[in-house]
This record gives structure tokens, C-alpha cells and sequence, in this order.
């Protein structure tokens, strides 16, 4: 299973792809893909299979965009399906998320959520949270995305490692961690993310491993904040030189 990330000049579904190509020894079920434009919805392709499968019906995707995210899947809540496939978006469709790991209390969550009147189109966990994410929004609509991201991963158990996007906030990348790997790859007027630095390492040799507990959002405009999911706390970043 693995997550690629990318904001920058370069083709983002090149570059996804050949990430998601880099991640493949970790294993998967099936792949998925999502690039966001300035003036139009998500595109999204995702499929049971591999990464060859996602490439033969997502082709059209090329050269559109240069923000993206991408994810191998290793299914543990809900079959490999199409359908189960990452990236999920939420309920009015503004706001995809991709996830390695397991939400602990997703059926507590989702209980919630239905009764508010959310719907669910997969049997995952992460489905529940990045609606989690929406119903923040929803109920306090002053607030930021990245505050919402950081809300909800409050109100859940278990472990993750995921990449959320929002349709308007384009070029914004808010990332986190809890009991699985995410690295940032620092380029010039680029940035990568990733399960570990092996899709992006072509590019730059400057990463930012994300320690346990911590998000981080990235834009070309204002680079990388990273903060402790908890109190919000401001995280200086310790960047690596990569030797591979
Ligand atoms: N728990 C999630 C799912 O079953 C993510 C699995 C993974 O780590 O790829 O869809």
C-alpha cells in the first residue's frame, strides 16, 4: 500500500504514476488517482488491480494538471472493489482523501454521521473520515480546511497516513501521520509526497520525514507548516539529504 502526492510545474499524473509505480513492492489490491484544476471539479480514475490497470483507463488524465495525489490500496476494511478504491471524496464532492492504515472507530463515526444525513458509497474506513472532514466544514463554515483536517483526525482511533485535498483550495496538500510512514520530498518550486522517498528521489534529495502525531500543510505559496495534530503546536521541520 502507499500514497504519492505532487504539487509543482512538472505533469502531475506523470509524476503520480510513476510514484505509484515506485511503491508497487509494498504491495496492493487495487490504485487510484485524483488531480484537482483551477476551474473544474476532481478528476478522479480508480480500480481493483494494479497500477497498469489504472493507467489503461485513466490515460485521458495526462497533462491536465499539476496537483495530484495517488494511492495503492491493501484492502482491510471492505473487499478490493472499484468502488472501495482510494481516492474517496466526500459527500458534496469538494474534498478527496487517500489513506494507508485503519480508522479504529469509523462505525461510531459513521453511526454519527448518517444521522446527520451523510451517505456512504464504499464499506471503508476512510470514507467515514474525510465526510468527518466535510461535516466540520459544514457546521462552521469560518473554518479552514487545514483546521478541519486537524479536527477530525481528532475524533478518531487507529492508524494512518493520508493526503486530503479540497476543490477550493487549489495547490493545497494537508498531509498527516499516525503508525504509518509519510515523507515530503522538498524539490524548487516542487513538492512530493510519499509512503517513503523512493518515487521522488529522482527529483530532489531534501525530504522531511512526518514524525508520529504530526500534519503538514504544503503549498507552492507558503511551503510547509507542520503542526502536532493535537494542540496545533508548531512543528520547525528537520530536513535529510538523501544518499540513495
Ligand atoms: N483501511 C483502508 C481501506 O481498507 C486503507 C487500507 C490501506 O492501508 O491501503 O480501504
Amino acid at each position: 500500500c502507499g500514497i504519492v502526492g505532487y504539487t509543482g510545474f512538472q505533469d502531475a499524473y506523470e509524476v503520480v504514476i510513476n510514484g505509484l509505480r515506485r511503491l508497487e513492492y509494498r504491495g496492493y489490491d487495487s490504485a487510484g488517482i485524483v488531480l484537482d484544476n483551477d476551474n473544474s471539479e476532481f478528476s478522479v480514475a480508480k480500480t481493483k488491480g494494479k497500477v497498469e490497470d489504472l493507467v489503461a483507463i485513466s490515460k485521458n488524465l495526462k497533462g491536465k494538471s499539476k496537483v495530484g495525489m495517488g494511492h495503492t490500496r491493501w484492502a482491510t476494511h471492505g473487499v478490493p472493489s472499484d468502488r472501495n478504491s482510494h481516492p474517496h471524496l466526500s459527500n458534496n464532492g469538494k474534498i478527496a482523501l487517500v489513506h494507508n492504515g485503519i480508522i479504529e472507530n469509523y462505525d461510531t463515526i459513521k453511526t454519527m454521521l448518517t444521522a446527520k444525513g451523510f451517505t456512504f458509497q464504499s464499506e471503508t474506513d476512510t470514507e467515514v473520515l474525510v465526510n468527518l472532514i466535510q461535516y466540520f466544514m459544514d457546521v462552521n463554515t469560518e473554518l479552514d480546511f487545514p483546521t478541519a483536517v486537524r479536527y477530525a483526525l481528532n475524533e478518531v482511533f487507529g492508524a494512518y497516513a493520508i493526503t486530503v485535498m479540497h476543490d477550493d483550495f487549489p495547490g493545497l496538500l494537508v498531509v498527516a501521520r499516525l503508525g504509518s510512514p509519510l515523507a515530503i520530498g522538498l524539490g524548487t518550486g516542487e513538492y512530493f509526497i510519499a509512503s517513503d522517498a523512493s518515487p521522488f528521489v529522482e527529483f530532489t534529495k531534501e525530504a522531511v520525514y512526518l514524525e508520529e502525531g504530526h500534519m503538514a500543510t504544503i503549498s507552492l505559496e507558503n511551503g510547509v507548516d507542520i503542526r502536532n495534530i493535537k494542540d496545533n503546536a508548531q512543528i520547525t521541520p528537520e530536513i535529510q539529504q538523501l544518499k540513495l
